[in-house]
This record gives structure tokens, sequence and C-alpha cells, in this order.
């Protein structure tokens, strides 16, 4: 009894940081065996075009169905991942997963849809990623315009001469690479002349920030005007409302993902969505 009482003691009085490092050390073991076990799963959220407001394509998001916790969200074990050198095999399988599911619905629905993976930088480190991505292409026969790659600011600039020498071998390649997050990160617009970028998607904290002086629309609108002249598309992420849209069809935006459209879905929800598209469609 004394033991027992000892122990909730030591566990209510336990620093926040070891209960945090136990739990991270909990996830970590399920984690490794995740993959070989089918926990993970792929949710699409829609991508819409400002000017036709179709949809175009959608972004790949992962979710893991852990057997005892349930949902486990990326942001929880990407990280870890990451540091444990896991994210290779399960960005391996994000991204065949996300080419082969594409492509079925593209000749389902008897038209192009676009797909946009989440690549992290240390994936991108990994020697063999130009490769990978050749083959999935080959296995899934995913026309490569059609595979966009979102990388990091902080990805991009932790080895710019490799990332800038890989980065050009994809897009020879034909797939498009897009800077998720812009505008989150301090890096600047240089690393846009170094590497061959096709998209910027706009964070969502982009357009709620009130800058002293200038307006929001403002700020936006001028961004989009730059990205243009340099031939890049804006995609702004995170459109939760009527408003938001009004604004960036003003600002000439191109493309737009959020909850104001559709969350991420899942597979099947997805394909009644695009049926639902079709139908109401020109
Ligand atoms: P991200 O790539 O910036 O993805 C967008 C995140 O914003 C997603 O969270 C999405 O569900 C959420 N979101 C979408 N619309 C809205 C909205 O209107 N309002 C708000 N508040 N949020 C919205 P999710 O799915 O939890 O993913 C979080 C992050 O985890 C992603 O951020 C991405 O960095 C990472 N991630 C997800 N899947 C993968 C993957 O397969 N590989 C890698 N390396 N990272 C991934
Ligand atoms: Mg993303
Ligand atoms: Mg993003
Ligand atoms: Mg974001």
């Amino acid at each position: 009894r004394a033991k027992a009482g000892g122990r909730n003691r030591c566990r209510f009085f336990e620093p926040e940081m070891a209960f945090a490092t136990r739990e991270r050390m909990a996830l970590e073991t399920s984690l490794r065996p995740a993959l070989a076990r089918g926990e993970f799963t792929l949710h699409y959220q829609p991508r819409i075009d400002l000017r036709s407001m179709a949809i175009v394509g959608m972004e790949a998001l992962i979710r893991w169905n852990h057997p005892e916790r349930g949902m486990v969200w990326p942001a929880q074990f990407i990280p870890i991942a990451e540091e444990t050198g896991l994210i290779a095999p399960i960005g391996r399988w994000v991204l065949h997963e996300a080419c082969m599911q594409t492509r079925r619905l593209m000749t389902e629905f008897g038209r192009e849809i676009c797909v946009s993976v989440n690549v992290s930088a240390r994936q991108l480190a990994h020697g063999s990623f130009v490769d990978e991505v050749r083959q999935t292409l080959d296995e899934s026969g995913m026309p490569p315009h059609c595979l966009e790659l979102e990388l990091t600011e902080s990805a991009l600039i932790a080895d710019i001469e490799r990332t800038a020498l890989m980065l050009r071998e994809l897009h020879q390649l034909g797939v498009k690479l897009a800077v998720d997050d812009f505008g989150t990160g301090y890096s600047g617009l240089t690393y846009l002349r170094r590497f061959p970028i096709d998209v910027l998607k706009l964070d969502r904290s982009f357009m709620l920030q009130d800058g002293a002086g200038i307006s929001t629309f403002d700020f936006v609108k001028a961004f989009v005007d730059m990205a243009h002249a340099l031939k890049l598309a804006v995609v702004a992420e995170g459109v939760e409302t009527a408003d938001v849209v009004a604004f960036l069809r003003a600002a000439a935006c191109d493309e737009a993902q959020g909850y104001h459209f559709a969350r991420p879905l899942t597979l099947a929800a997805l394909r009644e969505r695009l049926a639902a598209d079709a139908s109401s469609g020109p």
C-alpha cells in the first residue's frame, strides 16, 4: 500500500518534462511497427481553383489509427518519425499510396486530378529520394505534372547546394515543387532564385496578421502580384470563411484550401465530393 502510494506521489510530482519524455517513448515504441501493421491511412483535403471554383486537386495528409489511442495527428508523430529516421519508410509509403490512389481516381473520373505530398527535410536528405519519386511515377502511371511535392522553408535552407541539385533533378522529372507554410519562416525570398519552385502555399497566419499600416488585403495582393511576376502560383491555406474567399479572389490568388471548402476527407468521402462536383459543373 505504502509502495503504491509512493508511486502515485512520485507520479504526481513528476516533472512535466519526464512525463512528456515517457509519452514520447511510448509513442515511438508503437510507431516502429505501425507501418507493417497497416495503421496509417491518407486523408485528402480538396484544393479549389479560385476562378472556376472547381476541385483541381488535393493534399494528402497522413493519419495514424493507433490501436489503443485512436487517431493520432501528424503533429504528434511526424516529429518523432523525423528524429528516429522512421520518416524515410513512412514517407515512401505516403508517396506511393497517394500516387496509386490518385491515379485510380483519374481513371474513375476521366480527368486529371493533382495530388500534393508533404516531404520532410529528413526525407529530402535521403540520397535515394529522386529515384523513389521516379520509381513511384513509373509504378503508378501518374503523369509527373499531377504530382506536387510540398517542402517547408526550413527543409529548403538546410543544405542549399545539395537541395538545389535535387530539386533541379525533381523538376526535370516534371513534378511540381511547392513551398509549404510560406510566410512562417525567416528565410526571406532569396532561395526562390536558387530553386525551381512552382507554387507558394501561403500559411493561414499570413492572412490573419494585420500589419502596422499596410492592410492585410494590400499585403496579400502585393504578394500575389510579385509571385505572379516570378511565374509562381499562389495557394492559400486554412481558408475558413467566405469573406476570405472573396478577398483572395479579389487579390487574384490562384487556389485555396481550407475548412470553408472541405476538411481533410477519407478516400470514400473525397470520391463522393468529386462526383458531386462533376454533376454540378458546367
Ligand atoms: P500542412 O502541410 O501545412 O497541412 C495543413 C494542415 O492544416 C493540416 O493539418 C490540415 O488538416 C490543416 N487545415 C486544413 N484546412 C484548415 C483550416 O481551414 N483551418 C485550420 N485551422 N487548419 C486547417 P494536419 O493534417 O494535422 O497536418 C499537420 C501537418 O503535418 C501538415 O501541415 C504537414 O506539415 C504534416 N504532415 C501531414 N501529413 C504528412 C506526411 O504525409 N508527411 C510529412 N512529412 N508531413 C505530413
Ligand atoms: Mg502541406
Ligand atoms: Mg501547409
Ligand atoms: Mg500550415
